[in-house]
């Protein structure tokens, strides 16, 4: 059967879960074993090649790795799944008898390392896994997915593993929900994983965010385990052990995109009410951008640029200031701040721009 259908048939999550790397063949299996006796996961992973952003860190066992975890599968009756980089990788996960390829995020990133790992999979049958690329451009994430589909790969599902930032106080990789959600919309029948590890970068998060993933309608997650994170030798800090696993996945509350009879009244009559907000919201929109058009006639008039930087600072920094009494996130001020200001800068340049009679 095909991965695709696999995840789709499965109830959700479906669990994707091993260490980072692979490290040794004992490791690679005592963790594995155990994921395995404790049910409720899928497919094994484990990094082979590490692509690690500083030289001089460890870079993967290399391709004496590939039978642990291939013998790790058939012993223990899963599927296992490697990254790999490059044609050298996939030629030697292939020969290996490796189930499942994914594509990192470092390499997503760059089309001509896709590109050479889809023209060595030109007629050959496995599933593909492309994560996303570490910066937030969802056009070279569909890029992957097209070039391989190009040489015949149909069996493909995408990984959420967010983005890169410098420096975030939360997050390793900031989730960014709205791309994955944007992707879903763009190629609704691809299944989505969500890799909460490489976002969260610390074990504590795992929860937290598998659980909004699921909130969100992914189907499924692949967890980095290890049977003793704090030794690992890569990703220590967002590594979890089987046990812990076990626990995260028992802990998530499984809702359903259906609504009942009984919740189907009281949604509507809800949205209902919205949905009358909103007009109002829009009405509204549409009386303020009159009256930025005005200011744009007088801007005119008198020769003033547009934009008039400090004023419109002074207005934010107001607006910011009374976010927590109107119980609205400072994100979202100011989100909707600049959103409401450029529409306003279009409206003005439109009238700057009309001949006077
Ligand atoms: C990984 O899954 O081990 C990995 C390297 O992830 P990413 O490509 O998301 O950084
Ligand atoms: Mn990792």
């Amino acid at each position: 059967m095909k991965l695709k259908e696999q995840i789709q048939k499965t109830p959700k999550p479906f669990v994707i879960a091993g260490p980072c790397s692979a490290e040794s063949e004992e490791q690679v299996y005592e963790t594995c074993r155990t994921i395995a006796e404790n049910g409720s996961t899928q497919v094994l992973r484990a990094g082979i090649w590490k692509p690690r952003t500083r030289p001089d860190s460890f870079e993967g066992v290399g391709a004496i790795g590939l039978p642990w975890l291939v013998e790790t599968g058939q012993k223990v009756g899963l599927p296992v799944a490697v990254e790999v980089a490059n044609r050298e990788h996939v030629e030697l996960a292939l020969k290996a008898g490796v189930d499942i390829l994914w594509i990192g995020a470092r390499t997503t990133v760059n089309p001509f390392a896709v590109q050479e790992i889809a023209d060595v999979l030109k007629g050959v049958d496995i599933p593909v896994m492309v994560k996303n690329p570490i910066n937030p451009d969802l056009e070279l994430w569909i890029g992957a997915f097209e070039r391989l589909e190009k040489v015949g790969i149909s069996d493909l599902c995408a990984i959420h593993r967010g983005f890169s930032v410098y420096k975030h106080p939360k997050y390793r990789n900031v989730p960014k929900w709205e791309i994955p959600i944007a992707l879903r919309e763009r190629l609704p029948n691809l299944p989505i994983i969500c890799d909460p590890s490489h976002i969260s970068g610390k074990s504590e998060l795992i929860q937290e965010v598998s659980q909004k993933a699921l909130d969100l309608n992914f189907d499924g997650l692949m967890i980095e385990t290890h049977r003793e994170p704090a030794v690992a030798w890569s990703d220590a800090r967002q590594q979890v052990t089987p046990k812990e696993l076990k626990s995260i996945l028992s802990e998530l509350i499984l809702r359903t995109t259906v609504v009942s009879d009984i919740a189907e009244f009281p949604l509507n009559e809800l949205r209902d009410k919205i949905n009358q907000l909103d007009d109002q919201l829009f009405d509204l929109l549409t009386s303020r951008m009159r009256l930025s058009e005005e200011v744009g006639e007088l801007k005119r008039e008198h020769n003033i640029t547009i934009l008039q930087q400090e004023y419109w600072m002074e207005q934010i920094a107001s607006r910011l200031t009374k976010g927590p009494e109107m119980q609205l996130s400072a994100v979202f001020i100011r989100q909707l701040m600049d959103a409401i200001h450029q529409e306003s800068i279009r409206h003005q340049v439109k009238v700057m721009n009309m001949k006077k009679d």
